[in-house]
């Protein structure tokens, strides 16, 4: 019987073990922590958003196009949607975002546990992968404690360097490089961005439906509709993550970057001009704290009115028009300059990777027959919305089968 060794037990690796035993072979399945699929229970904040409507190409960054879009059609959200209620899960939709109904990560988790039980795969948790190497036609895995294991094929699913504590060493990447594999340079993706340009303490907390136009060295880059969270130094919430990575890449080349806030979208220019006039002339004894209640959250009119240099004391009358007037249209245009972003270790993702040129369609190294490398390990970080945790499973099923279908030696 083919023997596979699966190093990883996150999204991709948990698949591929489960498919690569569904094809006969002996697989044995290491995971460094104390449980397999850890990760998995905070995606989504607890939710587990596995999948998206909109699956494409286009919601990833990475160094080939075509490859992601080849690897989605082998296997994607239609695939995975009938693959999760095959196992059992009942799965609800909100706006193309696809969730276990009973909003548990941990039943997402528990039904590929079961699989894995009926699959007999043998798990090893605690069980800290140092090495791959080669012998003959076989691997060898070596654990921290010494132990070794031979394999007729190996898939590496070890994810990236996102969510791990700097102290927390990555033996994925090592192991690969060892192997002759290359990778990007590698940058936290799905995380904050520290920016200055406001007073973001004031503002901490303070959530508003945003349009985000993302400029390095004074060219847009792109926009990026939806919730933006401010946090004590900077950007948050799902809009700027979908930005960060750009943005990480962007600040490493030494590029100016900057960001723009609309924070009235959908309410054009001409419309607020012609709410704010009559509320002026209807209002000239009441305070710029008072006049501005209505506009935006609170702390936000404090911090626009403090911002053009007047205070929030002062009377309507008192100001000229058009200065009240353009503070208020500033909210359609806040320019905030990114100087950094969050850690890994309070990222989502990693962006960048063993290049994608290294691996067949199969998710087969190009440089030892064999080995497999899957999930974020490779050179593809998508967006927020399902597209990291479908990746993680098309991958790890992709590489799964192939590796235990393989002939027996
Ligand atoms: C807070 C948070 C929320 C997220 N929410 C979502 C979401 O809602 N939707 C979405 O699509 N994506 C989400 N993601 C991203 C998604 O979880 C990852 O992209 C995905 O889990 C990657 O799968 P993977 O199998 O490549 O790696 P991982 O899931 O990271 O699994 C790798 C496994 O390998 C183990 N390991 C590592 N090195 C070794 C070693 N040397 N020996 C043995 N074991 C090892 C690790 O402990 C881990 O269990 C979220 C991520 C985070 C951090």
């Amino acid at each position: 019987m083919k023997k596979v060794g699966i190093i990883g037990a996150g999204a991709s690796g948990l698949m591929a073990a489960i498919e690569a035993a569904g094809e006969g072979a002996a697989v044995t399945l290491f995971e460094k922590k104390d449980r397999v699929g850890k990760k998995i229970l905070v995606t989504g904040n607890g939710r587990c958003n596995f999948t998206n409507a909109n699956l494409s190409k286009d919601h990833y960054y990475t160094d080939d196009d075509d490859f992601v879009e080849r690897i989605l059609s082998k296997f994607g959200n239609s695939e995975l949607l009938m693959y999760f209620t095959g196992l059992g899960l009942l799965i609800r939709e909100k706006n193309g975002y696809f969730y276990p109904s009973c909003d548990q990560a941990s039943a997402v988790l528990d039904l590929l546990r079961q699989a894995l039980t009926e699959k007999n795969v043998e798990v090893k948790t605690d069980s800290n992968v140092i090495s791959v190497s080669t012998k003959n036609d076989a691997y060898v895995v070596t654990l921290e404690n010494g132990d070794t294991y031979q394999f007729d094929a190996v898939i590496i699913a070890t994810g990236g360097k996102a969510g791990l504590s700097p102290k927390e060493t990555v033996n994925g990447y090592d192991i690969l490089n060892k192997l002759n594999h290359k990778s990007t340079k590698l940058y936290p993706a799905l995380t904050q961005i520290k920016c200055e340009g406001l007073n973001f303490k004031a503002l901490s907390g303070v959530k508003s439906d945003c349009v985000l136009y993302l400029f390095a060295d004074e060219n847009l880059i792109m926009s990026q509709g939806g919730e933006l969270l401010f946090t004590d130094s900077g950007i948050s919430g799902i809009v700027s993550f979908q930005i960060s990575h750009c943005v990480a890449e962007f600040l490493d080349n030494k590029k100016k970057v900057e960001v723009v806030l609309d924070l009235l979208p959908g309410i054009e220019e001409e419309k607020l001009k012609a709410f704010i006039v009559p509320k002026m002339l209807l209002h000239p004894n009441q305070t710029l704290e008072e006049f501005f209640v209505g506009i935006h959250n609170k702390k936000l009119n404090t911090e626009i009115i403090k911002r053009i240099g007047l205070k929030p004391s002062m009377k309507v009358s008192d100001v000229d028009k058009d200065t009240l007037l353009n503070a208020v249209l500033s909210l359609k245009e806040i320019t905030v300059k990114a100087v950094d972003v969050n850690g890994f270790d309070k990222a989502q993702v990693t962006g960048g990777g063993i290049l994608t040129g290294e691996v067949t369609d199969d998710l087969e190294s190009k440089l030892h027959k064999n080995l497999f490398i899957t999930g974020e390990l490779l050179n593809v970080d998508g967006l927020c919305g399902g597209y990291n945790l479908q990746w993680a499973f098309s991958t790890g099923i992709i590489a799964g089968r192939a590796a235990g279908k393989q002939e027996d030696k």
